[in-house]
């Protein structure tokens, strides 16, 4: 097991996009400046999608030139399409992240595209990155969605999530995730399928889960996860954005939890958590009413709690 793990904070944008208000630039200025102030070390800031769906997503590109500026931050982009690339890597993001269904059906409905749709736009990404010297390009890395199951297909084959990750690597990405989109991951079931796609792609080819608290499994999925050797995961601070499936629930596991968890058991994750609490003010008082979820924040740390690194 890692004695160092990475924690991405996806709320500004995965949270966000889930929440019909739009939280102001300012606002968001300060909540990425307060959790790097923290020690997050990745956000990923918002989507380059186009404005008219979601409209929450319009100031990403001045969100990214703000967050490029704040020391020791690495800064990500959700991209849907070549198109959102080409705006991400204008707007010079460090990461692009494009999310690739593994649910067939899931594709369709959300972005218009099968598999071989989708694969095609990936290899015209890769094409256009390969024009720009490796060093000062962004990385370009897929998140397999629904890779855990899917609310309309229901379960999803494994082989096509190990198939899709060699795909996508031999397309020419610099490395694969697996989310689970839907919440309906198990710590076997991610043991098991880490293990497959680590075996087809390489170890460090998998190094991120994105997972949901939605049956509230997130945080032992992850404990299955690391053991797999998984390095990064993505969270979102107060669980913001809820979970469109199960109201009441968080959507992504809560990163005030995922930070008490990892430190409390001795893995470094850079963050100090007392500041970490402190930074979900922000988001209430820029959405007053908004739910904010996780239990290290209603419970306070421990008598005696000491970080990892300490
Ligand atoms: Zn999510």
């Amino acid at each position: 097991m890692s004695k160092r793990v990475q924690i991405s904070e996806v709320g500004p944008r995965d949270g966000l996009q889930s929440v019909d208000r739009i939280m102001p630039l300012e606002a968001k200025k300060a909540w990425i400046r307060a959790e790097a102030e923290a020690g997050v070390t990745e956000i990923e800031v918002g989507s380059f999608v186009p404005p008219g769906l979601l409209p929450q997503m319009a100031d990403t590109a001045e969100l990214v030139e703000f967050a490029k500026a704040l020391p020791g931050l690495r800064v990500v982009a959700l991209v849907p399409n070549f198109k959102g690339a080409e705006r991400a890597l204008a707007a010079g993001v460090d990461a692009m992240s494009m999310p690739f269904s593994m649910s067939e059906t899931h594709s369709i409905k959300n972005v218009r595209k099968d598999h071989p749709a989708v694969l095609a736009e990936i290899r015209n990404v890769v094409a256009m990155l390969a024009d720009i010297p490796f060093e000062t390009r962004p990385v370009f890395e897929i998140g397999l969605a629904t890779a855990f199951g899917c609310t309309i297909e229901g379960p999803v084959s494994e082989n096509v999530v190990v198939r899709s990750a060699v795909a996508c690597m031999e397309a020419g990405v610099d490395a694969v995730g697996l989310s689970d989109t839907t919440g309906y991951a198990n710590p076997a079931q991610v043991r098991r399928l880490v293990r497959k796609v680590k075996a087809a792609v390489g170890e460090d080819t998998l190094d991120t889960l994105h997972l949901h608290n939605t049956r509230g499994l997130g945080l032992a999925n992850v404990v299955a996860g690391l053991e797999e050797g998984i390095g990064t995961f993505d969270a979102s601070l107060g669980g913001l954005g809820g979970c469109p499936f199960a109201p009441g629930a968080s959507g992504n596991i809560v990163t005030e939890d995922l930070v008490f968890m990892l430190e409390a058991m001795g893995i470094d994750t850079g963050i100090d958590l007392a500041k970490l609490l402190l930074v979900r003010d922000n988001i209430a008082q820029a959405l007053p009413g908004e739910p904010l979820y996780g239990f290290t924040p209603d419970a306070g740390l421990p008598l005696g709690f000491q970080r990892a690194a300490a």
